[in-house]
C-alpha cells in the first residue's frame, strides 16, 4: 500500500489539479490518495462559521457564495463548464449547506464549525475523483467519515483506533489498480456527526491510514522541493534537507515548521514507515525522506519562525512562589480556551509563556489570570526556534530587532523578538 496526500496549497486553481493527474496515474498498484480542502477554503468556511454564529446570515450567504464561485471557476477550468455532474452535485451540496446555515445553531460552536467546515474536503475530493475519472484512471471516491471514527470533541477529534482499524482495514485495503480518493482532516462520531482533527490535519490522516494498513511509504506533495532549512517563502536561500529522522521531523514539526503536521510522525515512527515530502512540480526529484536514521546527520541550522504570537508573564500578587503554587491554574486556563504554550521561562516569582494570538482567544485568559496574578504582556511578537544554532545563525535572525527572551539547549535556541 502507498498513501499519497495533497494540501491545498497545491490544488489552489485547475492547474494545480491537472498537475496531479500524471502523479496519480504513474502510481503503483494499491494506491489512497488523501486530500485537502482546495486552496484557502478552509479559512474561508471559519468566516462562514464566524458570521452565522454572530446572526449575520447575509455575510455569511456572501462567504459562501464565494466559496462556490471559487470552486465552480476550478470545475469550469478542468472540464470547460460547470453543466455537467460535478458541477450540478457541488451547486446542490452548496445549496444544502446554504440551508444548514440558515437555521439557527442547536449545538455548541465547535460543533457547528465541524458540521460547516468539514465541506471543504468532501468537495475537493468529489471534484477530483470527478476530474480523475474523466482521465480514465479508475478511482473509488471513499467517504473518510464512514471509516475514521472518532471522539466528539469537536475541532481537536480524536481517532478510535480500534473501531477506525478494523472499518479501514475491511474497505481500504489492496485496492489493486483502482485509486481510492478520499478526505484529509475530518472523521465523523459513531453518532455520524462530522469531526474535523485539528487544522493542517490532512497529514495526519495520512499517517493515520498508513499505519492502520501497514502502507511501505507516504507521500505528501508540496509546492516546495522538500523539507527545508527554513520556510522558503520567508527565506529564499533556505536550503532543501536530503533526509531527516522522525525525530529531527517532529521537533521541527513542534516548533511551527508548517510543512508537516506534528501529529503525522507517531504513526509513521510506531511502525517504522518512511515519509517522503516531494514537489509535485519535479516529481522525479528526491524531495526529502524522513525515516528511521542510525547514522549521525550533517545538518546545517534549521529555523522555525512562529509569527503572531504574544509574551505574557504572570506573577503572583503576594509574592510566593509561581511554580508550586499557581501553575496548575495558570496553565488549566490556556487548556481550557485551546491555546497551547509555545516557550514557557520562569523565575522565582514568574512565569513567562509566550502563545499564540491568533483570534484574541488569549486575552480572554489574560483577563482571567489578572483576577490573581499581576500580568504583563508584549503583543506582536515573534518567536524563533533556531535548531543546530551557532553564533551567525543567531545574529542573522537578531539583527536589528529586539530580543525580548532567549533560551538555549545544546541543540536549539529559542528567541522571541520584537
Ligand atoms: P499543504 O497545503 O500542502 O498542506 P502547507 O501550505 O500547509 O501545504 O505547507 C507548505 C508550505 O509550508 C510551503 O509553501 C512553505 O512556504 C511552508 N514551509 C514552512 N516551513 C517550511 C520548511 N521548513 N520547509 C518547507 N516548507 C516550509
Ligand atoms: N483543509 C484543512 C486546513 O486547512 C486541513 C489541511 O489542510 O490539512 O486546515
Ligand atoms: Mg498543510
Amino acid at each position: 500500500m502507498l498513501i499519497y496526500k495533497f494540501g491545498g496549497s497545491s490544488l489552489g486553481n485547475a492547474e494545480g489539479i491537472r498537475n496531479i493527474t500524471d502523479i496519480v496515474k504513474k502510481a503503483p498498484e494499491n494506491l489512497v490518495v488523501v486530500v485537502s480542502a482546495l486552496g484557502k477554503t478552509t479559512n474561508a468556511l471559519e468566516r462562514v462559521v464566524k458570521h452565522q454564529l454572530d446572526g449575520n446570515l447575509t455575510k455569511a450567504g456572501k462567504e459562501l457564495e464565494t466559496i462556490r464561485q471559487f470552486h465552480q471557476t476550478i470545475v469550469t477550468g478542468l472540464f470547460g463548464s460547470t453543466d455537467n455532474e460535478t458541477g450540478k452535485e457541488l451547486n446542490n451540496s452548496f445549496r444544502d449547506l446554504g440551508e444548514f446555515i440558515k437555521k439557527a445553531p442547536s449545538s455548541g460552536y465547535d460543533q457547528t464549525y465541524d458540521q460547516i467546515v468539514s465541506r471543504g474536503e468532501l468537495w475537493s475530493t468529489r471534484i477530483i475523483a470527478f476530474w480523475l475519472m474523466k482521465n480514465e484512471i479508475p478511482v473509488r471516491w471513499m467517504d473518510i467519515r464512514e471509516y475514521l471514527k472518532t471522539d466528539n470533541i469537536f475541532r481537536d477529534a480524536h481517532v478510535d483506533w480500534q473501531v477506525s482499524g478494523s472499518l479501514i482495514l475491511k474497505e481500504f485495503n489492496n485496492p489493486g489498480s483502482e485509486r481510492l480518493i478520499t478526505q484529509g482532516f475530518i472523521g465523523s462520531t459513531t453518532g455520524g456527526l462530522s469531526t474535523t482533527l485539528g487544522r493542517e490535519g490532512s497529514d495526519y490522516t495520512a499517517a493515520v491510514l498508513a499505519y492502520v494498513l501497514d502502507a511501505k511509504k507516504v507521500v505528501i506533495w508540496k509546492d516546495v522541493p522538500g523539507v527545508m532549512s527554513a520556510d522558503p517563502a520567508i527565506f529564499p536561500d533556505a536550503e532543501k534537507l536530503d533526509e531527516l529522522s522522525y525525530h529531527e521531523a517532529l521537533e521541527m514539526a513542534y516548533y511551527g515548521a508548517k510543512v508537516i503536521h506534528p501529529k503525522t510522525i507517531k504513526p509513521l515512527h510506531n511502525k517504522n514507515i518512511p515519509l517522503y515530502v516531494k514537489s509535485f512540480h519535479s516529481p522525479d526529484e528526491p524531495g526529502t525522506i524522513i525515516h528511521l536514521v542510525d547514522h549521525p546527520l550533517d545538518l546545517v541550522p534549521v529555523y522555525v519562525i512562529k509569527r503572531d504570537q504574544i509574551l505574557v508573564s504572570v506573577a503572583p500578587k503576594d509574592y510566593s512562589f509561581i511554580v508550586e503554587e499557581n501553575l496548575g491554574k495558570i496553565f488549566s486556563l490556556f487548556n481550557i480556551y485551546r491555546i497551547s504554550v509555545n516557550l514557557i521561562q520562569n523565575s522565582a516569582v514568574s512565569i513567562t509563556m509566550c502563545v499564540n494570538q491568533t483570534n484574541g482567544q488569549v486575552y480572554k485568559v489574560i483577563n482571567e489570570l489578572k483576577k490573581d496574578f499581576v500580568v504583563r504582556f508584549n503583543e506582536d511578537v515573534d518567536l524563533v526556534t533556531i535548531r543546530y544554532y551557532n553564533r551567525e545563525a543567531i545574529d542573522k535572525m537578531t539583527r536589528g530587532r529586539k530580543v525580548l527572551l532567549e533560551q538555549m539547549s545544546r541543540l536549539t535556541a529559542q528567541l522571541v523578538l520584537k
